[in-house]
This record gives C-alpha cells, sequence and structure tokens, in this order.
C-alpha cells in the first residue's frame, strides 16, 4: 500500500461499522431535525404512556430546553437504560404487532436519537415504586440510575439540543422560528388527545393551557379564530369499520394556506396526499383551486389497514385500500359540505355589526320568471366573432320577458352607465314582491366593482366580478359534462409566445386542450398558435389564460388533469372570462346578470368561497337612519 492510499480519507476497502453514537444521530437527522420534531417525540410518548396530565416547558424555541412532564404509567427502574437504547421499545414485539399497532411510537429510537443529540435527563416513577428514578446521558451514553423525587409519571429532559452536531445546529433558525414549529407540533398533539389536560410554557411564561374537555372546544381552542364556528361538524362511519369526525369550514372561511388543515389517522396527526386531495375534492365546487380549505378531521379505521411505518417521523401513512378511503372521505365531507350550503342559501348582512347572519333567501332553483328559453347552460351558438361577456349576458336577459325595460343589444363591449342614461329601474312597489324577482333590478354600479340593486326586501349589493364567475364556473362544468365546449373560431389565429418547454407540453396536449375549447397548434419551439377560444371565454386575456392553463397541466399531470382536476381548471377559465372589476355595465346587463344568478345553482358563493352577494333589509336601513316604524 502506498503513502499516498494510507492517507486517503475515503478507503474504499475497508468497511466499518459505525459506532452506536454516530448511527443515532444520522436517524436524529431524519426524526429530530429540529426541536419541534422531538417536542412531538416526547409527548407522543407521553400519550402512549396513558398520561391524562402533559406539561411542556421550553426555552429559546426548544433549542436550550425541551422538558416534558406527564402523570402516565412512568417506567420501571430497571428499563431506563433501555429506554434510551435505539430500537427499544414496549409497544411492539412481532411483526404482527407491527401490522396492527394502535400506539404512536413503535420504532423505538425516538429517545435514542434525542439522546444522542442533547444532554438528557429521564425522571420517572411507576405506580408500584416506593420512589422515582432518575438517569442522565450526555451524548447518548446513559449513566447509573439514581432515586429521585417525583410524585409520578416521567419527566424528560434535553437541554442543549445538537450541542455535539454543529453542522445540525447551523441549519436551526431563530428562537421564534423554532418556537412557532414546536408550538405547532404541541397543537397538533393537543388536538388530538382533548381528553387529555396540557400546558405550554415558553421562557417561564405561559403560553397555553388546556383543561380535559371536548374535541369541538379543542379545536375552537387551538384553531384560528372564527375557525369552529364555521366548522360543518362530520361524524360518518362507513363500511369496512370506516369513521370520521370533526368540523370542516364552510367554503366562506376558506384561507390563502393550508395553515388550519389537520387530519388524523388513528389520532395520529398526517401529512397525507390522499386524504387531502378527497377533501380538496369535496371542496372542489364551492372554493376556488387558489384558496384553501381549514378542516380539523380525525379518520379511525382497522389499524391493520393503514400502514403507519413509512417515514421515521411517522406523518406519512400507507393505506392498504386507498381508493376506498378516499371515497369515504369525499363522501362524508362532499355530503356534510352540500348540506350546510342548502341550509345557508345567502349570507344577509347585518348593519348593527354583528357578524353576518344566515337568511335561507338564496334562489337555488331557477326562477320561474327566468324565461324558458333563457338557457342555464348560456351556450348560445358563436354569434359575432367576438361577443363580450356581458353581451351574452345581455341576450340572456332579452329572453326574458317580464322586464320591460327595453333591451338595447350590445355588440360592444365598452358600454358605460353614463349620468345621460335614464334609469331604468322600475318602480317596485313593496307589496307587490311577487313580481319582483329574488334579486331584484338593478340600479346602478357602485365604483366598477358592486351592483346595487332593488328587491322586495330591499337592497341588494353584488361583488359583479364574483357573481360572473360564478355563473360561467357553473356553465362550464354543465358544457364539459354535456360533451365538449363548444369552441368559438378566432378571426385571426392568436400567436402565444411560451417558453419552449411549454410549447412542447401544450403541443402534445392539443387534446386536452380541444376538449376545453381552445384549438392549439404549435407555431414554432417559442410560439403557440390559438385559433379558436371555448365559446364562454369571451372578452378575455388569451395568453394569460393559455400560461394559466399550461401551468395546470404541468401541476396536474396532463393525462389526469381533466377527469380528476376538471373543476379547478374551469375554475381558472372561469375566473379569467369573468367581468373585470372597472367594467361599466348598463342597466340592461346588470339586471342580465342578476337573472343569471337567480338561474344558477350555488351562485350564492363565488367559486372563493366567497359570497356573491349581500342582503340589506329596509328594517336594516330603517335601523341605521334611527327610522322608527
Ligand atoms: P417508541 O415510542 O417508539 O417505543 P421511544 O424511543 O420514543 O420509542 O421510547 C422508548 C421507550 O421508552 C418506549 O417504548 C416506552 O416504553 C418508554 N417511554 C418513553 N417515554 C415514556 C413516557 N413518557 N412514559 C412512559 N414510558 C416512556
Ligand atoms: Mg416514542
Amino acid at each position: 500500500m502506498t503513502a499516498a492510499a494510507s492517507n486517503s480519507p475515503h478507503p474504499t476497502t475497508s468497511i466499518q461499522v459505525l459506532p452506536d453514537q454516530l448511527i443515532n444521530q444520522i436517524a436524529a437527522g431524519e426524526v429530530v431535525e429540529r426541536p419541534a420534531a422531538a417536542l412531538k417525540e416526547l409527548m407522543e410518548n407521553s400519550l402512549d404512556a396513558g398520561a391524562r396530565r402533559v406539561e411542556v416547558e421550553l426555552e429559546q424555541g426548544g433549542t436550550r430546553l425541551i422538558r416534558v412532564s406527564d402523570d402516565g404509567v412512568g417506567i420501571a427502574q430497571a428499563d431506563l437504560p433501555l429506554a434510551l437504547a435505539r430500537h427499544a421499545t414496549s409497544k411492539i414485539r412481532t411483526l404482527e404487532d407491527l401490522e396492527a399497532v394502535a400506539s404512536l411510537g413503535f420504532r423505538g429510537e425516538a429517545l435514542a436519537s434525542i439522546a444522542s443529540v442533547s444532554r438528557l435527563a429521564l425522571t420517572s416513577r411507576r405506580r408500584d415504586e416506593r420512589h422515582a428514578w432518575r438517569i442522565e446521558a450526555l451524548g447518548g451514553v446513559p449513566g447509573a440510575a439514581e432515586p429521585a423525587a417525583l410524585a409520578e409519571g416521567t419527566v424528560i429532559e434535553a437541554r442543549d439540543l445538537y450541542y455535539n452536531t454543529p453542522a445540525r445546529r447551523k441549519f436551526l433558525k431563530s428562537e421564534t422560528t423554532e418556537f412557532s414549529h414546536a408550538e405547532e407540533s404541541f397543537r397538533r398533539i393537543a388536538l388530538s388527545a382533548p381528553g387529555a389536560a396540557f400546558t405550554l410554557s415558553h421562557n417561564g411564561r405561559r403560553n397555553l393551557m388546556l383543561k380535559p374537555s371536548t374535541a369541538n372546544i379543542r379545536i375552537a381552542e387551538l384553531m384560528a379564530e372564527g375557525f369552529a364556528d364555521a366548522g360543518v361538524q362530520i361524524d360518518e362511519a362507513g363500511a369496512g369499520g370506516f369513521r370520521i369526525a370533526g368540523l370542516a369550514a364552510r367554503p366562506t372561511y376558506s384561507r390563502a394556506t393550508r395553515d388550519e388543515q389537520y387530519v388524523y389517522v388513528n389520532g395520529r396527526f398526517v401529512r397525507d396526499k390522499l386524504l387531502a386531495h378527497a377533501v380538496r375534492a369535496a371542496y372542489e365546487d364551492v372554493l376556488h383551486h387558489q384558496r384553501q380549505p381549514a378542516y380539523a378531521l380525525f379518520l379511525e379505521l382497522d389499524p391493520a389497514l393503514v400502514d403507519v411505518n413509512v417515514h421515521p417521523a411517522k406523518t406519512e401513512v400507507r393505506f392498504r385500500d386507498g381508493r376506498a378511503v378516499h371515497q369515504f372521505v369525499f363522501h362524508a365531507l362532499n355530503k356534510a359540505l352540500s348540506r350546510s350550503a342548502a341550509e345557508a342559501g345567502a349570507v344577509v348582512v347585518s348593519l348593527s355589526g354583528a357578524p353576518p347572519h344566515v337568511s335561507s333567501s338564496a334562489p337555488a332553483r331557477p326562477a320561474p320568471w327566468a324565461g324558458a328559453e333563457q338557457s342555464r347552460l348560456g351556450l348560445e351558438p358563436p354569434r359575432a366573432a367576438y361577443p363580450s361577456a356581458v353581451a351574452q349576458m345581455a341576450a340572456n336577459y332579452a329572453a326574458v320577458a317580464a322586464v320591460a325595460a327595453p333591451f338595447p343589444f350590445l355588440p360592444e363591449d365598452r358600454v358605460g352607465l353614463d349620468a345621460s342614461q335614464p334609469s331604468a329601474a322600475p318602480e317596485l312597489p313593496r307589496t307587490h314582491s311577487a313580481d319582483v324577482p329574488p334579486l331584484g333590478f338593478a340600479l346602478a354600479q357602485l365604483h366598477g366593482i358592486y351592483v346595487l340593486a332593488q328587491n322586495a326586501e330591499g337592497l341588494v349589493l353584488v361583488d359583479m366580478h364574483a357573481a360572473h364567475e360564478r355563473i360561467l364556473y357553473e356553465r362550464l362544468k354543465h358544457a364539459l359534462d354535456l360533451a365538449e365546449m363548444p369552441a368559438q373560431p378566432l378571426l385571426a389565429p392568436l400567436s402565444v409566445p411560451l417558453a419552449e418547454r411549454d410549447v412542447e407540453l401544450a403541443g402534445e396536449n392539443a387534446d386536452f386542450f380541444r376538449r376545453l375549447g381552445f384549438d392549439v397548434a404549435v407555431l414554432s419551439p417559442r410560439e403557440l398558435a390559438v385559433r379558436s377560444v371555448p365559446a364562454q371565454m369571451v372578452d378575455l386575456d388569451v395568453p394569460a389564460m393559455i400560461r394559466d392553463l399550461v401551468a395546470d397541466l404541468r401541476q396536474y399531470g396532463s393525462s389526469r388533469a381533466l377527469t380528476e382536476q376538471r373543476n379547478a381548471l374551469l375554475g381558472t377559465m372561469a375566473c379569467h372570462a369573468a367581468v373585470r372589476a372597472n367594467r361599466a355595465l348598463s342597466l340592461p346587463e346588470m339586471n342580465a346578470l342578476l337573472r343569471d344568478m337567480e338561474a344558477t345553482e350555488r351562485s350564492g358563493q363565488c367559486n372563493h368561497g366567497r359570497p356573491t352577494w349581500y342582503q340589506v333589509t329596509l328594517a336594516e336601513l330603517d335601523r341605521m337612519f334611527m327610522r322608527g316604524r
């Protein structure tokens, strides 16, 4: 062997078994990559030990100290060093146990991992012992057990996390960030065990104190303000011993991020794509794909039907029959959400400052005064080369014979409601409410955003973009259900510049675009030609829409996009095609919009889950002006 070879830092000939401490430190990288992960493991151990009370104390975001105290069964003196040994567990013995594991832990490596990267102390007392015992470990090497004082249960302290692994320590973020991660771990576990009491302190200050209570109260305590009030109760049992319970927020309480999504499988918080997808699918009709639903859901099933041994952190699971689970969860949520939508109807604004309450005045079915010829699909054969969306709405309006106002058909987009336009809003005596459509007749447009209308109850405020988007979305869905989206040729093909890979992707998926009503072809490596657009999709920024659809294709995977993500795609399209703010609408156009809303299912909510209209009653106006009646 030459001198050079023997000095090589990477000898290729000698394989060595790694020392235990290094093995544990490697595992620690997966199991306890930050204080929050260590906290999760310690709290899980407390719950596995049957604790009814779990106290968490943190210092400096958990990096200086994590202390978890519980009143669980405790650990016998003889077992103390074993608790810190790798692959030592009291929770499973055999492969059969593993395959039907009901405890949160089972891998027997959390304490070993935490001990290997911290100064750990473990104090515990079993009920049958006369006093407690304590062992300390430095870098994973346990000292001798010594008698200690502790009334019951177990206290585990992990100090100076990663003191001996500087590389990992460098990945730690600020104290505030680490604490907020730890707080999230705490919240997840506390949500899963509402019957137990929990406290959380940070740097000596009490942060949270949770008394034993019910699942709903625990949810209200731990999730964002307003969530529980917006929650629809889920409780559904299915074949095969499936059960799902919890709260799912109505779509009006949607969020920009996934921060309020908690899913548990047999009491274990999981991040599972299949479950998230099932829930998302149930929201699809009422929530725009850019908005996130909020929920806390607890799925229970035979442990033998779910593999929890997928990842060291145990936050992933694999279902034996994923399709059955997906269907069950989807149907449970879908049922509850549509039930709540039916009960909710429209939101009636209260001017007294109280939160909006709910009335049942929303017209869910086509109103009798919506003429039969008014196509609910809105798919008239293409007219002029590029009629405006509002012109189509106006055309629908023309079919409503009951409305006497002269109907100016508008081939042009931009028809302003200027001062010279006579006010065509009919006078509506309050007593003849039967003649007034539910959403009334348009009075004016406010700041290019809202439509004001008068109905029998008083004033109706409509978010015109949101309402129009909802209508388009439902029409697109119907159209796609029926067959293909009717396409409308463009007078001259439009060239859309795109990145090369996007042109390629779009070219490969021309069929996908065709089914949505777009005739696309590759023009050059960086240019896509668009020859037709969907008949609904008029008045549209075609390049922006194509870019969004290509992005969707990329994200969802081309082959499945249309079947699985159909509604999300249609949502994208509707959002693009809906009338923009600051578009001046004429009164007939506004009335057409109101009639379309009445004829459209679920028009009380836009695809983003926001309400599309509010009712302000005369009584509320009277109260506002202190008009005694
Ligand atoms: P696992 O939880 O996978 O079994 P751990 O390393 O987390 O592995 O814990 C090892 C063992 O230590 C557990 O199996 C359990 O017997 C014991 N143990 C850990 N924490 C507690 C606790 N808070 N109360 C009682 N026993 C505990
Ligand atoms: Mg454990």
